[in-house]
């Protein structure tokens, strides 16, 4: 699959449509989702084009990785989530409902969120 550059988050990430900027740097936005599922619900996607977990595992540099995986833990821990413990979440594809093709990891937190995901009917 190609990389659609006009998905929400690469317009984003050009500035053409705003966001709730929690974190950036180098590699990485990280901003309020916009339809938050959980008290706190942040999005944190990486700066290059990939567009989904496995294409940014795949492709992107040791670089982007370390600071994307680097850059959530410092995001949780600045934001005060430790104590009471968060969820991270990548949906990929499309038994996943992945609806924006750019990577992005989900942290959900600030309640109690439940066990793992609700049973699916198998
Ligand atoms: P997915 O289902 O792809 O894992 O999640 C996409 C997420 O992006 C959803 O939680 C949705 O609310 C969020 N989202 C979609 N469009 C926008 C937007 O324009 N701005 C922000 N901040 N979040 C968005």
């Amino acid at each position: 699959m190609t990389y659609d550059p006009n998905n929400v988050f690469a317009k984003i990430l050009r500035g053409e449509i705003p966001c709730n900027k929690v974190y950036e740097d180098e590699h990485v936005l990280a901003f309020h989702d916009i339809n938050p599922q959980t008290p706190v619900h942040i999005l944190v996607i990486p700066k290059g084009a990939y567009e989904s977990f496995d294409d940014f595992s795949a492709k992107a540099s040791d670089a982007e990785i370390a600071g994307f995986v680097r850059a959530v833990g410092k995001i949780t821990r600045d934001q005060g989530l430790v104590a009471d413990g968060y969820r991270i979440l990548a949906n990929t594809g499309r038994n996943a409902h992945q609806e924006v093709p750019h990577f992005h990891m989900h942290i959900f937190a600030g309640k109690d969120l439940g066990r793992m995901i609700k049973p699916a009917n198998k």
